[in-house]
């Protein structure tokens, strides 16, 4: 095989400057899915692949994009993330994945020949899910796991509009969605590789550039409702009280203490729990709350920790509504498995990280990303890029140069090792 050119940031790191400016406004990125922003980063990522890669670019059944590059058999591998946004989103959540997508088929175009394996980079339909809230939509729907009619037919965002004519405006049937997956079947992937920003403040605490996902938590998220008596704040004497209130803030430290047992030392150990709503009645500075409304969202990586977890936050609302005199009912919102990594896949982006950024710490992934979905039907591994400040989902989103570089060049080794791994097998 000739040789490939060695891996560079360079034209990754242009790239999203060129993007960031053409989306972005005085909030932030605008290109949420479906809409014109969104569109016009679509064109301009079509015509760069096709111009500057010599890429066939299609779109499959559920909207997502595919830029080909044919190689020497059809077996494929599939790297990429996603280009939509929240409003008022970042530079880099999931267009870093896109662009060093791009690179990778620069690189192999560059070779003169046709690459050992076929190579199709991804720009995944809707994976935020921010306009009509159902997220990792495109990817969902490759996988098969999207029940298209059952899960999306009633969805109306904001101002009314319903998604399947959101869907319609953009030349996407919603009753033609489910072919997505047969889709998929046919492209015979082998890999999925994907580089994002981690999100979150773990890299970064750690000193960190560039991480190893291991695989994206598991969730559990729950509603629960204490019920008890409200009555006048002068007139109830504390001892008589029913208070749902109370028994709900017992509840929420109680989760935050059951986190912190239930955690290991090392981020693949590390659990979440979080109380992020919370409502009461009848909400008023005299009243005594009759009732409270208290939402958990708790994360793991370990499936079994997750279901300790939940088996305590159990114990830990009956303990509290007891104590408060109050009743207590809890009822499921979402429950998502967690989705451990393929440990081949995962061993190349280790070697990888490695050799760009030193060392390669190990951590999971709280947000979900279209990597999940794609672990459940391919060999699927993740590289994380230090975010700094440790946040995303606003403007102010970033990571400094230096870890871009190193990320975007440890995902390179990474899908030159998974490439050549594939077309010996
Ligand atoms: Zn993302």
């Amino acid at each position: 095989m000739s040789l490939l050119a060695p891996a560079s940031s360079k034209r990754v790191l242009s790239d999203l400057r060129e993007l960031r400016k053409l989306t972005e406004d005085a909030r932030g990125a605008q290109r949420v899915a479906w809409g014109p922003a969104w569109r016009k980063a679509r064109d301009w990522f079509v015509k760069k692949a096709e111009k500057e890669a010599g890429l066939k670019v299609t779109r499959d059944s559920a909207g997502n994009l595919w830029a080909t590059l044919p190689g020497k058999t059809k077996t494929s591998v599939i790297v990429g993330s996603h280009l939509d946004s929240v409003p008022g989103g970042g530079w880099l959540d999931g267009c870093l994945g896109v662009m060093a997508g791009l690179e990778v088929m620069r690189r192999y175009a560059a070779l003169g020949e046709p690459p050992p394996v076929t190579l199709h980079l991804v720009d995944w339909a809707d994976e935020e899910g921010a306009r009509f809230g159902r997220s990792l939509m495109g990817s969902a729907a490759s996988a098969g796991t999207l029940n298209a009619k059952a899960e999306l037919s009633h969805l109306t965002d904001r101002a009314g509009v319903k998604l399947p004519d959101a869907l319609n405006e953009n030349g996407i049937r919603l009753d033609q969605m489910k072919k997505a997956h047969r889709e998929f079947l046919a492209l015979r992937a082998a890999a999925y590789l994907e580089l994002h920003i981690e999100q979150g403040p773990v890299l970064e605490s750690m000193k960190k550039d560039v991480g190893v996902v291991l695989g994206t938590m598991g969730v559990e998220r729950h509603q629960l409702r204490f019920s008890g008596q409200a009555a006048h704040s002068g007139a109830a004497p504390l001892h008589l009280r029913q208070d749902a209130f109370l028994a709900a803030a017992a509840f929420a430290i109680a989760c935050r203490e059951l986190g912190v047992a239930l955690s290991g030392k090392t981020p693949r150990t590390r659990v979440v729990a979080t109380c992020g709503v919370v409502k009461v009645e009848p909400n008023f500075v005299t009243a005594v709350p009759g009732a409270a409304e208290i939402s958990i969202d708790m994360r793991a990586l370990d499936a079994r920790v997750l279901a300790k977890m939940l088996a305590g936050a159990k114990r830990a609302a009956a303990i509290a509504a007891r104590k408060y005199r109050v009743s207590v009912s809890m009822s499921p919102l979402i429950t998502i498995t967690p989705r451990i990594f393929d440990p081949t896949l995962t061993g190349f982006v280790k070697q990888s990280v490695k050799a760009a950024a030193g060392s390669a710490p190990e951590l999971p992934s709280g947000p979900l990303h279209d990597a999940s979905e794609m672990a459940g039907v391919v060999p699927t591994a993740m590289v994380f890029a230090q975010s700094s400040p440790g946040i995303s989902h606003t403007r102010i989103e970033n990571s400094p140069e230096p870890a871009l570089d190193r990320a975007i060049r440890a995902f390179l080794g990474a899908v030159d090792r998974t490439v050549q791994h594939v077309a010996q097998r």
